[in-house]
């Protein structure tokens, strides 16, 4: 008998177009005092990185007054948000001297070192990703940046240097050259777009908008979300919202930090991320959860051990290190016409495949359901 079971992962969790992360930079205490309740309130998970030497001590920040604490970052990771390294001073990586991880000054201790204090500070779980402080990376930074995260976010123009910055760490020591544009899943960064807007809009309507109280209450909105839903869901991307202060409207204009944006603007904008979520139409996750989905994905492998009738046995795995990358996929297997119910169970002391469902297409049979690769064996069932 030739093998015809056959397994594949979805592009995102349960078959979800498309991947979209919010980001928080620079650790500032609206992060916890403004945005947290926003994200709590609509159930959305989101990525803060912090600058550890600046929550260590505000006054070696140019923002003293305005940088957090550790214990409100660490409620943030409780409340199930990820806290990121933004480097332990904020430096140009760039222009750094390699150093070693106990070399204050150096590269390898803005990168060693912050993620130490964060994980010192929030031990809950590893820091698994950086945002490089002013976007600046090069070959030297993003290959050291590997050897402690799995994933860098930079900045840029939407599909070119966003992916870049996205995959390159992911280059650096894994050979996976070239994944994501060959299988044409680009990055995009609307960032841009919303620091443009919104400086437009402080210039030119700010009046306006603290007369009517009700800042996205005209179609900056409906342009955003459109434009969202073109180019992100559409075509299936992962999309990165990078933003840094979040403050009431009022507030905005007085602070000299870097690009403050109104808190008044993310409310609509997240209560409508909420309803895409809840709509299936978008997976909104942190970036060290979308990194393994995708690094997962794009390594899984399996065997199909044994299959008749009744039966499958099916060896699902990924090339990676498992206590690191554990994120489960979305996994469909063709199984035999006749089968109307499956039951799957997964040996040793794996975690047992969920969220399960079956259904046919065109005259074909599939089991859908949820599992972490990691050389494990599955049973499959079918009655
Ligand atoms: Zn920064």
């Amino acid at each position: 008998m030739t093998a015809k079971t056959k397994a594949w992962v979805t592009d995102w969790p349960d078959e979800r177009s498309s991947a979209l992360s919010l980001t928080f930079d620079d650790g500032y205490s609206c992060h916890y005092e403004h945005l947290g309740p926003v994200l709590k309130e609509h159930g959305l998970k989101a990525t803060f990185f912090v600058v550890s030497g600046w929550l260590d001590d505000p006054s070696t920040s140019k923002y003293a007054g305005r940088i957090g604490t550790w214990a409100g970052f660490q409620q943030l990771a409780i409340d199930g948000h990820e806290i990121g390294s933004h480097s332990v001073a904020h430096p140009r990586l760039t222009r750094l001297p390699t150093g070693s991880e106990d070399r204050a000054g150096s590269l390898l201790y803005e990168l060693a070192e912050s993620k130490r204090a964060i994980e010192r500070h929030v031990p809950t779980r590893a820091c698994t990703s950086i945002a490089y402080p002013y976007a600046l990376r090069n070959r030297k930074v993003t290959k050291s940046a590997a050897n402690y995260y799995i994933a860098a976010r930079g900045i840029g123009n939407p599909f070119t240097i966003g992916a870049t910055a996205i995959v390159d760490i992911m280059d650096a020591d894994r050979k996976l050259k070239g994944l994501l544009p060959t299988q044409n899943r680009p990055v995009s960064l609307f960032n841009r777009w919303i620091l443009t807007r919104k400086n437009r809009i402080l210039q030119k309507n700010n009046a306006f908008f603290q007369k009517q109280g009700s800042a996205l209450e005209d179609n900056s909105l409906r342009r955003l979300t459109s434009r969202i839903q073109t180019k992100a869901f559409g075509r299936g991307v992962w999309s990165l919202f990078v933003l840094h202060e979040v403050l009431p409207f009022d507030q905005v204009e007085k602070v000299d930090t870097f690009s403050p944006y109104p808190v008044d603007y993310f409310k609509p904008f997240a209560k409508w991320l909420a309803q895409q979520v809840k709509d299936e139409a978008v997976w909104v996750d942190t970036v060290s959860n979308v990194m393994k989905y995708l690094k997962e994905r794009d390594t899984f492998v399996y065997r199909v051990i044994k299959e008749d009738a009744g039966r499958i046995e099916l060896q699902i795995g990924h090339g990676l290190d498992k206590d690191t990358f554990n994120y489960p996929l979305t996994i469909d297997v063709l199984v035999p016409d006749t089968w109307k119910h499956v039951d799957i169970s997964s040996q040793g002391d794996t975690r047992p495949p969920e969220r399960q469902e079956t259904w046919n297409y065109e005259g074909e049979n599939y089991v859908r359901f949820n599992a972490s690769p990691s050389g494990q064996t599955l049973t499959l069932d079918g009655s």
